[in-house]
């Protein structure tokens, strides 16, 4: 075989960036993926003429400017903003948590009495300096909007109770006193009109790409075919677990095609009592606007990961945390290989943070 610059492992965005970028720089790149498809995890599949986004619903959003400018160069992007649903046994409330959610919980009108009655619950709670998901949750809702929306979800999605979870990941959530759905507060957002797939795609021009291609097979009959390796796969995989497995979150997808225009109204609904199994309702139409005559819906199942099924989430908690600094010390003598992504750097990466991710590590690399 030829011999390569840069063998990619991972044909997800962050090795798609990086491959991009090389092949700019006159670099010769080899991807594999051990999947039969290009993008990870942003990977869209046409199903009745909607782009049914495979591994669960992307959306795209950053305040980067530099980032949004490069994305789209890739795919014309529509004016898609998220603004999902909770559904709480049989109320109905607007995410993010904002004046259309707190208007309807309490019925009332303003800002003060919202804040008024977030304040007493949080001086009932007691809590000054919140320590965990669950503190940080009260400090900024209360009681009823932890009881009714958050509780449940998160425990479902992370299969952790809230007090052992770290603040951060609530504090993605947008909190605010105005009659504002978007479920972001970045400055640019939207859906790549047509899917996710072209964008990976055009990425990947100018490099060689083998799928249904295992890492360790391929390297163990291929040694010393590139000169650097990118790997984004998982970092304790890769060390073969020897300092114990990190924990993943897993998410299995459950869709179904149906025989209406319009099932729930909305790209997303979530389901935020303990006790619907799935976390959330997916219908892929509404990302686009589509008038399909029929729909595409995935309710999303969250488990724990384990050998065999699709890594999703890291759980970046402090025992995770300290494990994967372990793992990092040995990657960072690792001279050959560069480790990235996701699962690579073992963070909870939204798209824009993994290309601003893979271009950083392009400037080290590729000047
Ligand atoms: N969350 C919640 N209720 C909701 C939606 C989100 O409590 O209805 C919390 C939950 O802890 C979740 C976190 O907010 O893990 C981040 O949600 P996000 O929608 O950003 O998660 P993602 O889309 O990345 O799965």
């Amino acid at each position: 075989m030829k011999k390569y610059d840069y063998l990619v492992v991972g044909a997800g965005l962050f090795g798609s960036v990086f491959a991009h970028e090389a092949v700019k720089k006159g670099k010769s790149c080899l991807v594999i993926d051990k999947r039969n498809h290009i993008g990870g995890n942003i990977y869209t599949e046409e199903i009745e003429g909607i782009n049914v986004h495979k591994y669960g619903a992307h959306i795209f959003h950053t305040s980067d400017k530099e980032i949004w400018e490069y994305v789209n160069q890739f795919a014309e992007f529509n004016q898609y903003i998220n603004s999902p649903v909770a559904i709480y046994k049989d109320e109905l409330y607007n995410l993010p948590f904002n004046m259309n959610t707190f208007s309807k919980m309490w019925n009332i009108k303003t800002p003060k009495e919202a804040k008024e009655i977030i304040e007493a619950q949080r001086k009932e709670a007691n809590i000054s300096n919140p320590q965990n998901l669950e503190e940080q949750a009260l400090s900024l809702a209360g009681r009823d909007v932890y009881e009714k929306l958050i509780k449940g979800y998160t425990e479902k999605q992370w299969g952790r109770s809230c007090s052992e979870l770290p603040a951060f990941i609530i504090k993605r959530l947008p909190f605010r006193f105005t009659y504002d759905n978007n479920y972001f507060n970045d400055r640019f957002q939207g859906i790549p009109m047509g899917g996710y797939t072209q964008i990976a795609k055009k990425l990947l021009e100018g490099s060689d790409v083998l799928l249904e291609t295992d890492y360790r097979d391929f390297i163990a009959k291929n040694a010393g075919i590139a000169s650097k390796i990118i790997y984004t796969g998982m970092i304790d995989e890769f060390f073969d677990y020897k300092f114990g497995p990190l924990e993943y979150r897993s998410v299995r997808f459950e869709t179904e095609v149906l025989d209406t225009d319009n099932y729930q109204g909305n790209a997303v609904v979530n389901y935020t009592e303990r006790e619907v199994p799935y976390t959330r309702i997916i219908e892929h139409k509404h990302f686009e606007f589509g008038k399909q005559e029929k729909t595409v819906i995935s309710r999303e199942y969250s488990s724990e990961w384990k050998v065999g099924i699709e890594p999703y989430y890291p759980v970046n908690d402090e025992k995770n945390s300290k494990l994967y600094a372990k793992y990092k010390e040995l990657a960072e003598n690792e001279k050959n290989i560069i480790f990235g992504g996701r699962l690579g750097m073992y963070k909870y990466f939204d798209m824009d943070k993994v290309i601003r991710a893979a271009l950083d590590v392009c400037k080290t690399e590729l000047n």
